[in-house]
């Protein structure tokens, strides 16, 4: 196993000072170790993340080679030639478990934002106090985009922000953590060639969820009580003004209806399962509050803005492998982790064989089966 950095290299040194996990501790699990404090329906901050996945590089005594960062991966010889920081080394079979999200996706649009105004992504972003004093406009409304803004509306900026398509979802529901309903309904056991449009699931914004102690709820509401003012998609910038799109009202409808039909399975899975005795009544939530009238365009040289966040998510980063198995999207070709070169493969990819896969509790039904076929592979090819 080759390692740029340090062991739970991401969580140390790619995440904001703040940030807590969004899957409850009793979501941590690996095979062989497992979250086993007094807190299971708590979230872990980073340095317990980074603690738990160097105990699990110890449980499991994986063979880490630490500070060796991989430049290339090219066939040869029926296999590949991997030159890394050392040296070269060749193997039959590659895993490439680099990670999902190897660098902020910031939109090309950013090149129009006006030069005074301080530009941050989820890399770069740390903490309220680097931030200059006045408005952030905060882009992306999912997981990041709203922890980022309530973060920064509390420090007492005035915030703005631009969501487009988005995932709502309470913290809990029916007394459970939301993500408790995931796993034991079987939503998040979907296999990948059971989803119908496999695409667009693997595209798909991450939910609106943020690990507090207090288990609380940052939706768009949530967000508009704090006093964050919400706008549509960012469109474009041109001159200087960032142009949203007028479709707020439709991209809120879209996804209060996706909650509610989401919650619906979640009820008949209980009913069914005779499980619902456990668990709280059904519950429904109030109607995101769509603003009476959301503003089109800001001026960003008005200095009304003075820094823009860019929460658009992230992307993997391919520019060391020299196998012809990226799209022009810079997504990797696989079939279940399976990819389209013989002897790679890879894991830790949405929906890479199941809905859980780019989830710490997803990758162990994920591996096993990746490495059957990979054990197969060396055994044919032997
Ligand atoms: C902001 C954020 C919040 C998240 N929150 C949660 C959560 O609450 N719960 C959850 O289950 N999941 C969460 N995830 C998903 C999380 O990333 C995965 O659960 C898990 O960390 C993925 O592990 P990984 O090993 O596949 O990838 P990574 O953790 O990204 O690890 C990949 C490793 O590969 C190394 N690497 C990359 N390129 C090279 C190279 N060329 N040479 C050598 N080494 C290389 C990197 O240094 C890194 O250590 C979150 C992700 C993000 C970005």
């Amino acid at each position: 196993m080759l390692e740029r950095g340090e062991v739970a290299n991401s969580w140390r040194n790619e995440r904001w000072d703040s940030l807590r996990l969004l899957t409850p501790n009793f979501q941590s699990r690996l095979p062989g170790l497992r979250y086993e404090g007094p807190e299971p329906d708590g979230y872990m901050a980073m340095s317990e993340v980074t603690e738990f996945i160097e105990a699990f590089a110890k449980v499991s005594a994986a063979p880490v080679r630490t500070g060796v960062n991989v430049t290339s991966v090219q066939p040869a010889d029926g296999g590949f030639r991997i030159t890394h920081s050392h040296g070269v080394i060749h193997a039959r079979a590659v895993v490439i478990a680099s990670g999902a999200c190897n660098l902020p996706s910031v939109p090309p649009l950013h090149e129009a934002v006006p030069a005074d105004v301080t530009q941050l992504t989820p890399f770069s972003y740390r903490n309220p106090d680097q931030v200059p004093d006045g408005g952030v406009l905060v882009v992306g409304g999912s997981a990041t985009g709203v922890q980022l803004a309530a973060e920064l509306r509390l420090s007492g900026r005035p915030v703005t922000l631009s969501t487009g398509e988005h995932v709502r979802l309470p913290r809990t529901y029916r007394g459970r953590d939301v993500l408790w309903w995931m796993d034991a309904s079987g939503v998040w056991d979907q296999r990948h060639d059971e989803v119908e449009d496999l695409e667009r699931a693997r595209r798909l914004p991450s939910p609106q969820l943020v690990g507090t102690p207090g288990r609380d709820t940052l939706d768009l509401n949530a967000l508009t009580s704090m006093g964050v003012e919400l706008v549509g998609r960012l469109a474009t910038v041109r001159d200087g003004r960032a142009l949203f799109s007028g479709g707020l009202r439709n991209v809120i409808s879209l996804s209060d209806l996706k909650m509610e039909r989401l919650l619906a399975t979640f009820d008949e899975w209980a009913t069914a399962d005779g499980c619902a005795a456990g668990v709280g009544p059904p519950e429904r939530f109030e109607p995101t509050r769509v603003p009476e009238r959301s503003r089109l365009q800001l001026d960003l040289g008005s200095g009304e803005i003075r820094t823009v966040v860019w929460a658009t998510g992230f992307r993997p980063d391919y520019r060391w492998l020299d196998v012809p198995v990226v799209d022009a999207k810079g997504h990797l070709q696989h079939e279940g982790g399976v990819a389209a070169a013989p002897g790679l493969y890879a894991l830790g990819l949405p929906v890479l064989r199941r809905r859980k896969s780019t989830f710490i509790c997803g990758i162990e039904d994920d591996a096993r089966a990746v490495i059957g076929d990979l054990a197969r592979h060396l055994a044919s090819s032997a």
